[in-house]
């Protein structure tokens, strides 16, 4: 059965990253000596911010001014979806040179409600990129259930629409040969009916978990319930019984008030191994550690997921 674990606080420190086949401490940094013929480690980490639901507060956040690659936003930029609030954010996002690459979806709250069609937002996004002299500055990129190369070839994300996460239904994913590091959408991935240890309701996409576990994506992240923000880490078994880390699923959303926004999160990952070696901007409180007992296939065939 599924066993809810608290995660280790040292998870949450970037200075005391882990090594994730065994579970042993160790610092990530180092994990491979300059000797062999992997390239310094700097260049297999690639660092992730992940932010989502700012609802026109983006100028409220701090995101780091350098050493950083990706910046992402999982949706409702704006508050009531209109031209001037998606402008307004999309002056910022041009702002925000210090990202190879910046990746956007949208969420319920980017489209006119009473009229879906009145903004482009594809055209709006477009009017950036192809304004800049091609991807040398950095780049952004709005994803409609489609995938882009990212951090110079090193990750490959791939965007949901607000259409698929109405639906529920998650179109475009490359084929299986195709590795996918992170997907993104505004509904996160839910694993649970309720939180294991606080009994409270969950919300997300079951759908979405399942196949970003089924496919062995890293990283998938998302926002939309803002009071569900938080992280849920799972592992199961390795070959060598130790543990192995499947899938990150983030909840990012960044409104806490109408004056305040939480912290971004941080994600480092190792794209070679593709591996999240370290994630920040989330608390002990809301972040948890879902071990699957079996290797994973089985377990999914076995319990689908009910606590
Ligand atoms: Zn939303």
């Amino acid at each position: 059965m599924a066993l809810a674990r608290g995660i280790p606080r040292n998870i949450l420190s970037r200075s005391n990253t882990r090594s994730i086949f065994n579970g042993a401490p160790s610092n990530s940094r180092n994990r491979f000596s300059p000797t062999t013929n992997h390239p310094p480690l700097d260049n297999d980490v690639v660092r992730i911010v992940v932010i989502s639901d700012t609802h026109q507060q983006h100028s409220l956040l701090k995101l780091p001014s350098h050493g950083v690659d990706v910046l992402i936003h999982c949706g409702d930029f704006t508050s009531y979806g209109n031209i001037s609030g998606v402008r307004n954010f999309r002056r910022w996002l041009e702002q925000q040179t210090q990202f190879t690459d910046r990746i956007v979806v949208d969420g319920n709250h980017d489209q006119d409600r009473n009229n879906p069609d009145a903004i482009d937002l594809r055209e709006e996004f477009s009017n950036i990129s192809s304004s800049r002299s091609h991807e040398k500055v950095g780049s952004i990129k709005f994803l409609q259930d489609e995938t882009a190369l990212c951090a110079n070839g090193r990750l490959r994300v791939h965007g949901y629409s607000w259409n698929s996460c109405k639906e529920d239904e998650f179109k475009g994913l490359p084929d299986e040969e195709t590795p996918v590091d992170i997907v993104v959408a505004h509904v996160p991935g839910r694993l649970h009916q309720k939180h294991p240890q606080k009994r409270k309701k969950l919300h997300g996409s079951h759908n979405l978990a399942k196949f970003t576990l089924e496919r062995r994506i890293p990283i998938c992240c998302g926002g939309h319930y803002h009071w569900e923000r938080g992280g849920v880490e799972t592992t199961d078994v390795n070959d060598q019984g130790g543990t192995r880390l499947l899938t990150w699923f983030i909840n990012a959303a960044s409104k806490r008030s109408e004056s305040s926004v939480h912290e971004p999160v941080v994600i480092d990952y190792n794209w070679r191994i593709r591996t999240v070696v370290n994630v920040e901007g989330l608390t002990q409180d809301n972040t948890m550690n879902i071990h699957f007992e079996e290797p994973f296939p089985s377990r999914i065939a076995k319990a689908s997921f009910r606590d």
